[in-house]
């Protein structure tokens, strides 16, 4: 057990003063201007600035450009009761957050119970599905942890299992392999668990990212209202959240269009355990290309979803990805029927709300439509959002409402 004086020390040059000194946890390498003392990837390291004052504690990987993370603003030790006494913090606040009494293990719902930097524990993603449990560790600083996390997480939320999902790519910029698996006693991969009623197929194993977005979760609920008795374009679907809500708000006919045959037999799977299948169609194909078939086609619908991928995957893709957005937005809005809606999101974290507005803006000039935004909306409260650190808000969700004058 390191005590105080033995903690290695890394000092900010002036540059960095502003934002870490204002509240932001991320030390990027050259903002350091000298290291003390002996640091192996992953330890944890006391930041002072460069007058020697106390800043925090956070843990250190010299391979990333993110090099510190600090996780406190005190001057404590940082063992396996802190880091688990966060994760508790984390489900405390779930539970409160949506009248969960009992544990979190046991609700049919899903939650993200662990956001990263918006829990205060960088690098660590814990969603819980009907009861079951997925994680990824996504720093080296963090994995470290990885026995008291999921410790804590057995302890805290009673799950029924626990799965890995260390397969991520972005595992190796910190010097860490992609692996991925049960923790503990295996299950069925495939699982269900309900969404405001909806019964949604999640494969924990197999799915992308943790299984399932849990971000979107209010915005499914908010489009329902728009749906009843209209026609539906669910456009990058995946296992169908948007269209097994608009469905069940009853939708005459929903389309679900996805690049991914895999993640459209999850949506076909939900849509025949929720008795929708009537309502619901399911298209494999590029949405570019389909949006340009409709165009030409002259086929529209009442209200379409876009939900893309996040295209810039870094502030310097940024021109391009506009573009992209810009494209398959004026594609969009040019398919909805006069006063019909689009529902658009970007999980981009490099596209401001304000970018995200003005390509909207954009789009609808060059289309010669006339577009009133009806709710801006955004990520669900269980990806909390923390002043100063703008990287934890991330999702825009727009309802826009498409009319043909200008
Ligand atoms: N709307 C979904 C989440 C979408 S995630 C929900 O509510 O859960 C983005 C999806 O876009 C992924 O399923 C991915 O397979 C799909 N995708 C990516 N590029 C695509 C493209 N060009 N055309 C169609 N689908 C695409």
């Amino acid at each position: 057990m390191a005590d105080a004086r033995s903690r290695p020390v890394v000092r900010l040059t002036p540059n960095a003063r502003h934002r870490v000194l204002q509240g932001h946890p991320w030390v990027f390498s050259n903002e350091i201007a000298s290291v003390d003392g002996h640091v192996e990837p992953g330890d944890i390291v006391e930041v002072r600035d460069r007058r020697d004052k106390f800043v925090g504690l956070g843990y250190m990987n010299p391979l990333s450009a993110i090099t510190v993370r600090l996780l406190t603003r005190h001057d404590v030790e940082i063992n396996g009761a802190f880091i688990r006494e966060r994760v508790r913090q984390a489900i405390l606040y779930r539970k409160s957050l949506y009248g969960e009494t009992g544990p979190l293990g046991q609700s049919p719902k899903g939650y993200r119970l662990v956001f990263s930097e918006g829990d205060f524990l960088p690098g660590l993603i814990v969603d819980c599905f009907g009861g079951y449990i997925v994680f990824q560790t996504l720093t080296l600083g963090i994995d470290r942890w990885k026995e008291d996390i999921v410790s804590a997480l057995s302890e805290f939320a009673e799950p029924k299992g626990i799965y890995e999902r260390n397969d991520a790519p972005v595992r190796e910029l910190e010097g860490l392999k992609q692996t991925s698996g049960f923790v503990g006693q295996p299950f069925d991969p495939v699982v269900e668990m309900d969404e405001n009623g909806v019964t949604v197929v999640v494969d924990v194993q197999k799915g992308q990212k943790t299984g399932y977005f849990l971000d979107q979760t209010d915005n499914r609920f908010a489009i329902r209202a728009l749906c009843e008795g209209k026609t539906v374009l669910d456009a990058f679907s995946y296992s169908g959240g948007f269209g097994l809500s608009a469905a069940l708000a009853g939708a005459e006919q929903v389309l679900c269009v996805d690049v991914s045959d895999a993640a459209l037999d999850l949506a076909r799977a939900a849509a025949t355990r929720n008795g929708l299948n009537g309502a619901m169609f399911f298209r494999v194909a590029n949405v570019f290309d389909v949006l340009r078939e409709f165009e030409a086609g002259n086929q529209q619908f009442d209200v379409v979803m876009l939900d893309p991928p996040a295209f810039a995957r870094s502030r310097r893709m940024l021109e391009r990805a506009l573009a992209g957005y810009k494209e398959i937005n004026l594609r969009a809005m040019k398919i909805v029927k006069d006063g019909g809606f689009l529902c658009t999101s970007s999980c981009s974290q490099h596209v401001t709300k304000e970018e995200f507005d003005e390509m909207l803006e954009d789009a609808a000039r060059d289309c010669r439509k006339t577009v009133r935004i009806v709710e801006r909306r955004g990520q669900r409260a269980d990806h909390p959002v923390v002043l100063g650190v703008p990287e934890t808000e991330y999702l825009k969700f727009r309802v826009c409402q498409v009319f043909d004058f200008r």
